[in-house]
């Protein structure tokens, strides 16, 4: 392995750039969303973001995005803040091993879903916030600049009411938990906060920054503020390791070796405690709605710095 400070990582990414170049894509852009449809499949950014403050990043890194599902974890950040250990009352932390918004589960499992970043899980954690906040679109999205320090981050409404006039299978998922006692609120409110969650859109630098936290054991490292201890951190990037790539999490784990999420998006967030977060952007999806550039990217590039978690 070689020294871990002194690696050039600008040179790793055009190296692996070149290698993922030479075979066709043959994913597609997410298109239940309407809005989704419309972006460039071929776009490719990366952006890390080291503890000590260096900044690494290729292609279109600073293109804004929607992150879709990786602002989960924000979500999940907030909500076991606000519950602490109750919050596992109401949402696992098993792997699902079935597509994300999978409604099969639900039923067996009596509205409780497996884990906080499939969309049955996510929509339990908007639930919990919608109750805990007066203004909870606004107060969330004053949580996500805090922890990015980044002040301009915001929600699209576009692609927030683009995911409404389609989001038939999230208004089944939420309907059968509160059928169950498992969602408190109007099914409506909950729903409309759960889209505008998912329609925040990032660049890759903003993503990797948002995130270094999670390397950071709960601090910010650029302003050392605790967002969260340091026993919830860890427990945080267990879930995104087991979970973060839903029935393919295994795959993600087996072959890159770092927790990370995805979105529909086509980006990828994942962590490597203690060193840096990485953020990847690359439209096309699988069958399974995760960025398969991005997965690939990201296999290639923890073999060929020698570095995962393992
Ligand atoms: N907003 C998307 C949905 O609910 C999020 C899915 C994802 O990014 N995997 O379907």
């Amino acid at each position: 392995m070689q020294n871990k400070e002194s690696i050039n990582f600008n040179s790793i990414f055009s190296k692996i750039y070149c290698e993922l170049e030479k075979t066709d894509d043959p994913g597609e852009v997410a298109s239940y969303i309407p809005e989704l449809k419309n972006v460039d499949p071929d776009k490719f950014g990366i952006h890390l973001i080291t503890l000590d403050g260096r900044h690494f990043s290729f292609g279109n890194s600073d293109e804004k995005f929607s992150i879709q599902s990786i602002a989960k974890v924000l979500a999940l950040v907030l909500a076991y803040k606000l519950e602490d250990e109750k919050l596992w009352e109401r949402v696992g932390v098993e792997p699902s091993g079935t597509p994300f918004n999978s409604l099969v589960q639900l039923e067996y499992d009596k509205g409780i879903p497996r884990n906080p970043l499939i969309n049955a899980g996510a929509l339990v954690l908007s639930d919990i916030l919608v109750s805990h906040f007066d203004d909870p679109k606004n107060q969330f999205i004053e949580f996500v600049r805090k922890v990015s320090g980044i002040p301009e981050i915001d929600y699209s409404s576009r692609i927030a009411d683009s995911e409404k006039s389609t989001g038939f299978t999230n208004a089944a998922l939420v309907n059968l938990m509160k059928s169950f006692g498992n969602i408190r609120n109007e099914v409506d409110v909950v729903l409309d906060f759960y889209f505008n969650l998912c329609s925040i859109e990032m660049t890759c630098a903003e993503l990797s920054k948002t995130f270094l936290f999670l390397a950071d054991y709960g601090v910010c490292p650029f302003n050392n503020e605790k967002i969260i201890s340091t026993s919830k951190s860890k427990r945080i990037n267990a879930i995104m390791q087991l979970c973060g790539f839903y029935d393919e999490a295994g795959e993600f784990s087996f072959k890159v070796g770092l927790p990370g999420k995805s979105g529909v998006g086509g980006g990828i967030i994942a962590i490597h405690p203690n060193r840096y977060s990485i953020a990847v952007w690359s439209p096309r999806l699988n069958k399974k709605g995760n960025s398969i550039r991005g997965m690939k990217f990201l296999e290639l590039f923890t073999t060929e710095t020698e570095a995962s978690i393992f």
